[in-house]
């Protein structure tokens, strides 16, 4: 997912927004007339840090550890499938 810097020119912060969202991740709706002026998208988030609005950069740290443990989730249970199918050594060479 892909998520791009909100440059929020009343409170001096930077939001963050997902690519195909109205709203960025504090709930502030970039197309409203009142907030167009205010907030400029910008360029794609490369890491947390440039995240300056505290509720979004909280928001994205949890959506980035879930997605993180469910990426990590699957690894593991392809590693584990594969050990399991995979020859087991350790059978044959008990005595
Ligand atoms: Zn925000």
């Amino acid at each position: 997912m892909k998520i791009i810097l909100v440059t929020d020119s009343l409170k001096n912060l930077t939001h963050g927004i997902y690519d195909d969202d109205k709203k960025t991740r504090c709930g502030i709706n970039i197309t409203k007339a009142d907030n167009v002026s205010r907030c400029q998208k910008g360029n794609e988030m490369n890491y947390l840090g440039e995240i300056t609005c505290p509720k979004c950069k909280n928001k994205i740290a949890k959506e980035m550890i879930k997605a993180d443990s469910k990426k990590m989730k699957a690894l593991l249970k392809e590693e584990r499938l594969k050990s399991q199918n995979g020859t087991d050594d350790d059978s044959n060479n008990k005595s």
